[in-house]
């Protein structure tokens, strides 16, 4: 019988825990609607539970009416979007629940307090995700420098080259690759003659750093990325689940990929493939922090059936 590894830290962060816990509790003591800006969490199915529960989603802040109870999603907001919903008389301690993850308000005191302090700060994130533009709001706004990935550091030397900043700081996403950052200050490093990027710790108590950056990656996001390194080292096959829109689930994918094992990204169980056990002994299942555990048993149940059917034709054979 093939041998079936669930990661130690998969599926749902507390930060994510928290926020449908706020949707749910908002909604269930609403005789109304509920407004949610975006996506609360980047997961398709747990939205559509959401749906289901009388939440309703928008895209655009004009979609959500006058004085509407409002939740705000995990992955923090621009101060637009306060500014925004309390001209709809829609505030904190009124009709406003904010359910953006603590851990993602600390990278915006992070970003605030360097750049209070002078540095001119880089944000290591996705340009399109909401974090990034939610913490892009507390820095230079729309021109913020945000570069996407390790193999773009040129753009970022060629960004403080051509620009006379006294000092600089790199933050992070809080769901990046932990060695994708690692490796982008490495870069940055390697061409740099005298001063080099240093770390700069989370208490930002050394301020008097030239070049500096700063941990921001959440620790729930660490530790799902680190438990890819323990499954690829035995696993024949890793199964990744996780919203297409989410980010860490995305981080996880491509490092297991990395590491050289066949690997799926997948939504849902019906996505399973049973070619791809053919031959597999080991096989790893890990999920993003916004993946709801029904889904990880769903896909691990899926797989048993899958695996435990094929051993029945061999034996019939
Ligand atoms: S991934 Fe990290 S920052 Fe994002 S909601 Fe979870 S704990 Fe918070």
């Amino acid at each position: 019988m093939p041998d079936i590894k669930v990661a130690k830290h998969a599926g749902f962060c507390f930060g994510v825990k928290k926020a449908i816990e706020v949707a749910e509790d908002v909604a269930k003591n609403n005789d109304g609607k509920t407004y949610v800006h975006g996506q609360l969490v980047h997961n398709e199915k747990v939205i559509q539970d959401l749906e289901s529960k009388g939440i309703v989603f928008v895209e655009n802040i004009n979609e959500i009416p006058q004085n509407a109870i409002t939740v705000l999603r995990a992955h923090g907001e621009p101060g637009t979007t306060y500014q925004l919903l309390k001209e709809k008389s829609i505030t904190k301690g009124n009709n406003l629940n904010d359910a953006t993850c603590p851990l993602v308000t600390l990278v915006h005191n992070v970003a605030i307090k360097l750049k209070n302090n002078g540095y001119e700060v880089i944000l290591f994130g996705k340009k399109n995700h909401p974090e990034a533009i939610g913490t892009s709001y507390h820095l230079k706004g729309k021109n913020t420098f945000i570069v996407e990935h390790e193999d773009d550091y040129e753009q970022v030397l060629e960004y403080i080259s051509s620009n006379v900043f006294d000092k600089v700081a790199i933050i992070s996403q809080t769901t990046m690759s932990v060695n994708g950052y690692k490796k982008l200050i490495e870069n940055i490093n390697s061409r740099l003659d005298k001063e080099k990027f240093e770390l700069i710790p989370l208490s930002l108590k050394e301020l008097d750093k030239k070049y500096g950056y700063v941990d921001t990656i959440c620790n729930p996001t660490k530790q799902r990325q680190s438990d890819i390194d323990e499954l690829a080292m035995d696993r024949d096959i890793i199964i990744v689940i996780g919203g297409l829109n989410s980010s860490n689930s995305k981080e996880l994918y491509a490092k297991a990929k990395e590491f050289g094992v066949e690997s799926y990204f997948i939504q849902s169980a019906e996505q399973l493939n049973p070619e791809w056990f053919d031959g597999k002994e080991k096989i790893g299942v890990t999920a993003g922090a916004s993946t709801p555990d029904y889904l990880i048993d769903e896909v691990s149940h899926r797989i048993k059936e899958i695996t435990s059917g094929k051993q029945e034709d061999e034996i019939k054979i």
